[in-house]
């Protein structure tokens, strides 16, 4: 059924950061809406709700083996 989009979450509290999807990690709140793009990316992200700082890692969706 295709590859769902992979939910990243704060690791305290469990709330939805970004999603990350074979077009890059998205990131959403309320107006404001970043894609981030990149095979080797990380992305340090302070959870709105426990102020919590999280680092995410876009995984890439399509295994291609790196050049
Ligand atoms: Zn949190």
């Amino acid at each position: 059924m295709g590859s769902p989009l992979t939910e990243l979450r704060c690791k305290q509290c469990n709330a939805l950061l970004a999603k990350n999807d074979r077009d890059g990690l998205s990131i959403r709140r309320g107006e404001l809406q970043a894609t981030v793009t990149g095979v080797d990316v990380t992305i340090a992200v302070t959870c709105y709700r426990c102020k919590s700082l999280n680092v995410l890692k876009p995984s890439p969706a399509s295994t291609r083996a790196a050049a």
